[in-house]
């Protein structure tokens, strides 16, 4: 993809340490960010919305987009795919729109490797004790797939040394302080300054002829 405006970040984390609730809460204060809406195999949570929270599709559906080349990235997670489908993210960005990515460390791999400006925030709970209380306290998944993605937790935590953003989400607003000055900061990047601004540049340092 070429001449972004908006800034793309992926968001990983392990199951339960509060990125979709640090992404929704950041995203209820910039109406100039999105997330994407990733497509999944698994059921929908209670309150979960088709085209929300996901695209809930079938193994088949999602093989058949895999087969037409439809994905940005794709992975397996907890035994369920998940992937990021390209016209998601790429109008958005177009627009100047900063997009988060909520997916895995493999999908990550795949982002970068494509997309060399994303930017990588990892989150981590501030102890498995705490994370287990919060999958709990969501009541949102069943004691079965709970252990599983306790058990899953050290694997996803183990890649956070790949990302370039580690926030330790304790205190809530504290965390969404971090991220949000994350994300702000990343606007005012060169290669992002450069790509908005590149006709005023281009001004600025030619040369005069005298
Ligand atoms: P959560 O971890 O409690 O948010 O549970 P989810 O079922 O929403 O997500 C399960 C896992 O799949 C997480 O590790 C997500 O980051 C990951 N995930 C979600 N969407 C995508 C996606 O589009 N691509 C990839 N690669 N991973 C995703
Ligand atoms: P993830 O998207 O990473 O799986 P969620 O955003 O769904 O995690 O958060 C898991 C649960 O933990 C939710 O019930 C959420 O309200 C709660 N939670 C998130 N951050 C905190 C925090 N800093 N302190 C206490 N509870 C939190
Ligand atoms: P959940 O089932 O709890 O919504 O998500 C479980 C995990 O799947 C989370 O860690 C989430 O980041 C990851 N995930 C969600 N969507 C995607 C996606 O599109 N691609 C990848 N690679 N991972 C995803």
């Amino acid at each position: 993809m070429q001449h972004l405006a908006g800034n793309l970040f992926i968001v990983s984390a392990p199951s339960g340490a509060g990125k979709s609730s640090l992404i929704q809460a950041l995203l209820k204060r910039h109406s100039d960010m999105q997330v994407s809406v990733s497509h999944t195999t698994r059921a929908p949570r209670p309150g979960e919305q088709d085209g929300v929270h996901y695209h809930f599709i079938s193994v088949d559906a999602f093989k058949g987009l895999i087969a037409k080349d439809e994905f940005f990235e794709w992975a397996e997670v907890f035994g369920n795919y998940y992937g990021t489908s390209k016209s998601s993210i790429r109008d958005s960005l177009s627009f100047g729109i900063d997009v988060f990515l909520d997916i895995d460390w493999q999908g990550a791999r795949q982002v970068k490797t494509q997309e060399a400006s994303a930017k990588g925030i990892f989150i981590l709970p501030p102890s498995l004790t705490e994370l287990e209380q919060r999958l709990n306290s969501r009541g949102q998944d069943s004691a079965e797939v709970i252990s599983k993605r306790m058990a899953q937790a050290h694997s996803e935590m183990s890649h956070a040394d790949e990302y370039e953003f580690l926030i330790i989400n304790d205190n809530f607003d504290t965390a969404l302080v971090e991220f949000e000055r994350i994300v702000l900061a990343q606007r005012n990047s060169y290669s992002s300054q450069a790509s908005k601004h590149s006709n005023m540049l281009k001004q600025l340092l030619a040369k005069t002829a005298n």
